[in-house]
């Protein structure tokens, strides 16, 4: 590794300690960014990365609630404004009870470089909170959100920072939390959150951008080797909103997804899951996978507790979607899909797969598109509802579609042609780091030392 990111990641530990997937993160971004450095001086002499690795701002705060019973609970909130050298700090608010400081930072820094890949003009940031939304009524969950803007809304604004959605925040959250924003500032905003409903401002295929580019940006990967999603076998983890659209779009495009999984277990259909049904009872009903197999009776069979990887064996997948949260997929399970016919893999999470389990998949020589590339296609979407708000314009579901479809078309093309100037042919993980890297860098020196 090049003397200055070795140096930089050894301040990287020693500046935040114990915070270990911001560290894992940075490392994977190291890890490819040597040649650059190589290649431009100018980075290491005007600390380019270490700036970069330093969030501009980092905010948490206090967020009180009272429960149905009357019960006040005290969660934490978080958003860190990570870069805005190429737009107004963009990225989702996760709730999630595991989430800490050290989960915002390793977020909000992937969304640096998966923003600046997108080629959009959206800068980096990443928040939520530890509250568990996991069985809250709604009014609690409108509680909540509206306490939590009643602090988070003076740090944004449609030039400031732009939140929107990502565990456990869809959009009832966003409609609560936009709703509490306008009526404190008194501003019809539209473009201070993405992910809206369409009846006030969101963007026609938002909801479903982030799942189908998942599929789209694997169909191109597979095009490069005379292949396609046609009549492949998938595995995708989650039933989230990335999983349930990335399902959609692998169907639309001649796959067969054959198991998903939730946070209680998973399922295996054998001749492929019924999405109607999945959308239906996960998205309009918020039920469990287990009540969706009960109805699907002898075409489905759950297993509760397994971690969907385990299925490969029986699953026979080609392609694995790894659609639920970082870290979920480890070596072992990446080698049981090797052994089972595995040829390609897209992250629809944010770090899904654990650096052993990447080794893994590199070693076997398989198609593996990372997080910052493969699911880029929502992020990139929000910029088009921003786009489209700027404008007060509201473009036609077609239209938006194939405007995603070009976009993700265009972050593959820049993995391949960048991986390729490096000497790394096929090395989407380098390709994509480095894209997005070198866009970040060069405007951080065109603005002088910020
Ligand atoms: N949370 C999503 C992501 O990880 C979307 C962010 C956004 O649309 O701002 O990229």
């Amino acid at each position: 590794m090049h003397s200055n990111l070795v140096a930089n990641f050894d301040s990287v530990v020693k500046r935040n300690p114990g915070e270990t997937e911001f560290h894992q993160a940075v490392k994977e971004m190291f890890d490819t960014l040597s040649d650059v450095l190589e290649r431009h001086p100018e980075f290491a002499r005007l600390s380019v990365v270490e700036r970069i690795c330093e969030p501009e701002r980092q905010i948490i705060f206090r967020v009180p609630w009272m429960d149905d019973s009357g019960k006040v609970h005290v969660n934490r909130g978080f958003r860190v404004e990570f870069n805005s050298v190429l737009g107004p700090y963009k990225g989702g608010l996760r709730f999630h009870p595991s989430v800490t400081l050290d989960t915002v930072k390793f977020l909000g820094f992937e969304q640096i470089f998966k923003n600046a890949l997108t080629g959009l003009p959206i800068g980096g940031g990443k928040g939520g909170s530890d509250f568990d939304p996991k069985g809250r009524s709604d009014a609690e969950i409108m509680r909540f959100c509206q306490s939590f803007m009643t602090e988070l809304y003076r740090h944004l604004g449609e030039y400031t920072d732009v939140p929107a959605g990502d565990i456990g925040v869809g959009a009832r959250e966003i409609g609560y939390m936009f709703g509490q924003y306008k009526r404190i500032t008194n501003r019809y905003e539209a473009g201070v959150f993405t992910g809206k409903g369409l009846e006030w401002g969101g963007a026609r295929v938002r909801k479903e951008a982030t799942g189908f580019g998942v599929a789209i940006f694997t169909n191109e990967m597979l095009k490069t080797k005379g292949d396609s999603l046609v009549g492949k076998r998938v595995i995708v983890s989650g039933s989230g909103n990335v999983a349930l659209y990335a399902i959609k779009k692998v169907h639309q495009l001649g796959g067969v997804v054959v198991a998903c999984s939730d946070s209680a277990g998973s399922v295996f259909d054998k001749d492929g899951l019924d999405l109607e049904l999945l959308v239906q009872m996960k998205e309009v009903e918020r039920l469990r996978l287990s009540d969706y197999s009960a109805k699907r009776g002898g075409l489905s069979e759950y297993h509760e507790g397994l971690n969907v990887w385990e299925l490969a064996g029986v699953a026979s997948a080609q392609v694995a979607l790894p659609c639920a949260t970082q870290n979920e997929l480890h070596e072992k399970e990446a080698k049981l899909l090797v052994a089972n016919g595995l040829i390609a893999v897209a992250e629809g999470a944010n770090m899904p797969s654990t650096p052993d389990a990447i080794r893994v998949f590199q070693q076997a020589k398989i198609l593996f598109a990372p997080g910052k590339a493969a699911n880029a296609g929502g992020v990139a979407t929000s910029a088009l509802e921003m786009q489209q708000n700027a404008s007060r314009q509201s473009w036609s579901y077609e239209e938006t579609e194939k405007r995603l479809e070009e976009i993700m078309r265009g972050i593959h093309e820049a993995c391949v042609t960048t991986a390729e100037e490096y000497g790394a042919p096929g090395d989407y993980i380098l390709g994509a780091n480095v894209a997005g890297f070198e866009r970040v860098a060069r405007a951080m020196l065109a603005m002088g030392v910020i």
